[in-house]
């Protein structure tokens, strides 16, 4: 990973936002520049130097991190109390010249009693200044070693998929499967789920984020299966749809309305193409099959170190699509206290449209288990 020239782009673009320096709070954003992945850390980003705050527990991983991600220009600071206070003080401490010093601040990640504390501390010229998502702009386009890692999680997470087949049967609790599917990942060498497993069974199908519960799968029915592993950092994400007993001619319709809407928002897939563009590809199919009103939710969103990143692909979003983007195409149906589907794979925006990870259109025909 170029974890050096990602800071050495941060630090070029610093000044044209009126910034002489940024205090990074948010974790994955930390990992992202410099390779770290504590969980206690602030890193300050400025061209008289990079600095890492973290505590006593992460002298020697810190170090080691460090090295790995060839960042030589970081110095590691081991902070007394808090990462963030460290920071300050060393911010607070006197220098020469006499220009104020704006240090960017990532307001999204920090809280008001937090942002009271760093003002307190540092006085004078030091000025806090909430600076516009500089290093989560960055994220949404990977690198090659990137695409490659969520591509590993990706078909690791993909491989789930036929535990829940297995283990998907009438009288089962939703949590059975979630577990069988958990272990697995383990077993795959996940670092852990990047979400608690979704396993939403008959009725419950039509909650959207219905975690599993101790609900038992019913004889016949829609059961939603919505999961991701983290896997040496990157997250993966895919939803499958199956049916427990032979499906109503309803469930079919349902159910072959919302891959239609998946795979034209997938055709939509491509450079230039804004957000906006493809949710509507999506919605276009599922108004003209009288269901647009049962798709509540975006059609995707971006992935990588979080499950959630920019882009959301939604309507009114301008964003346009850039190769090396990664994101989820995931439309659904939901009929409240009927039944719902959603389907949902992870694909990269390439040069000329997208590819998908991971592909599977066999297990996306309607698995009647
Ligand atoms: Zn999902
Ligand atoms: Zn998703």
């Amino acid at each position: 990973m170029d974890h050096a020239g990602r800071l050495r782009r941060l630090l070029s673009g610093l000044g044209e936002n009126r910034l002489d320096s940024l205090l990074v709070t948010h974790l994955p954003n930390v990992r992202y520049l410099c390779g770290f992945t504590g969980s206690a850390a602030a890193l300050l980003v400025s061209d008289r130097g990079c600095i890492l705050f973290t505590d006593g527990r992460y002298r020697t991983q810190a170090r080691e991190e460090l090295a790995d991600a060839k960042v030589r220009n970081v110095r590691i600071v081991i902070a007394r109390k808090s990462p963030l206070l460290g920071a300050a003080e060393w911010l607070a401490a006197p220098r020469s010249g006499s220009a104020a010093v704006f240090v960017g601040i990532e307001p999204e990640s920090i809280t008001a009693g937090m942002r009271d504390r760093l003002a307190s501390v540092l006085k004078g010229k030091t000025r806090l200044r909430s600076a516009p998502p500089l290093v989560e702009r960055a994220r949404m386009v990977k690198d090659a070693d990137e695409i490659l890692l969520i591509r590993r999680a990706v078909e690791l997470g993909a491989s789930l998929f036929r535990i829940a087949r297995e283990t998907i049967r009438p009288g089962v609790r939703e949590v059975e499967v979630a577990a069988a599917m958990e272990y697995e990942a383990r077993r795959g060498g996940a670092e852990g789920m990047s979400f608690s497993t979704i396993l939403a069974s008959g009725k419950r199908s039509a909650v959207i984020h219905g975690r599993a519960s101790e609900a038992r799968v019913p004889r016949r029915g829609f059961v939603v299966c919505d999961f991701g592993v983290i896997l040496a950092g990157y997250c993966s994400d895919r939803t499958r749809t199956v049916h427990v007993g032979q499906p109503p001619w309803e469930a079919r319709y349902l159910y072959e309305a919302v891959l239609e809407a998946q795979e034209a928002a997938i055709a939509a897939v491509r450079p230039g193409a804004t957000a906006a563009a493809v949710d509507g590809a999506a919605r276009r199919v599922l108004r003209r099959r009288k269901l647009a009103r049962y798709f509540t939710h975006s059609t995707g969103h971006g992935l990588g170190l979080e499950i959630h990143e920019a882009p959301r692909l939604a309507a009114g979003q301008s964003m346009k699509l850039e190769p090396g983007m990664v994101i989820t195409i995931e439309p659904g149906a939901y009929v409240p206290g009927k039944w719902g589907v959603r389907i949902e794979d992870v694909v990269v925006v390439t040069s000329s449209g997208c590819e998908v990870l991971a592909p599977a259109d066999k297990e996306k025909e309607l698995v009647v288990i």
